[in-house]
């Protein structure tokens, strides 16, 4: 099976996923799109409105900060992954909670393990967290963290997560949004010494 295939499989099974019950009041499945050899995977937390209406991740607002910032460092969305921890949107944007992390994020697994990127970039404290549990580490304060490489091996394949705020709190805070170009320079000079 060829990665398309194989992410086109996890497409159909997303959309007709009831393990949980935010399907009930969600318009539809925001599966994650982009590039199916992508070294780059951006991992949001849950599709807001405008996902739920267009079944697309991060097109709202925090989609368009997201863009600008890769056009920073000379890539387009469609030259990375995009995807969420939770794959259909929490009703009134809560957060979604531990069942609904845990119900979904086998299909965020399965996404990472055919793409095989070499960063995952984790958006907000949510998809750290998730992230960061496959090693038993808790995130308390992302402000703390944020910015910097971590080398990440799950099932023989070895990764760097770099965890960054979520484009949310970047459009609310003008400190988080400076902070942010900031990681995204950091994300272009990683990218440029690893030579991918
Ligand atoms: N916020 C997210 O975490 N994901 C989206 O897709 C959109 C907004």
């Amino acid at each position: 099976m060829t990665k398309e295939e194989a992410l086109a499989t996890l497409v159909a099974e997303i959309r007709a996923c009831r393990r949980c019950p935010l399907w009930e009041e969600a318009c539809q499945a925001v599966p994650g799109e982009g590039d199916p050899d992508a070294k780059i995977f951006f991992v949001g937390e849950a599709p807001g409105r405008q996902e739920d209406l267009t079944g697309r991740p991060f097109v709202g607002r925090s989609g368009r900060l997201v863009d600008l910032l890769l056009s920073g460092i000379g890539l387009t969305r469609d030259e990375v992954f995009i995807g969420n921890l939770v794959k259909h949107r929490p009703p009134g944007n809560r957060c979604p909670n531990p069942g609904e992390i845990h119900a979904c994020t086998p299909y965020l697994d399965r996404q990472i393990g055919v793409i095989e990127p070499t960063f995952l970039v984790t958006l907000g404290r949510v998809s750290a967290n998730y992230l960061f549990s496959w090693v038993d580490m808790k995130v308390e304060k992302l402000g703390d963290i944020r910015g910097r490489a971590y080398p990440l091996e799950r099932d023989g394949r070895k990764m760097t997560v770099l965890p960054m705020y979520h484009p949310a709190s970047a459009l609310r805070n003008p400190l988080h949004r400076a902070v942010m170009e900031q990681d995204f320079d950091t994300l272009g000079r990683l990218i440029d010494e690893s030579k991918i």
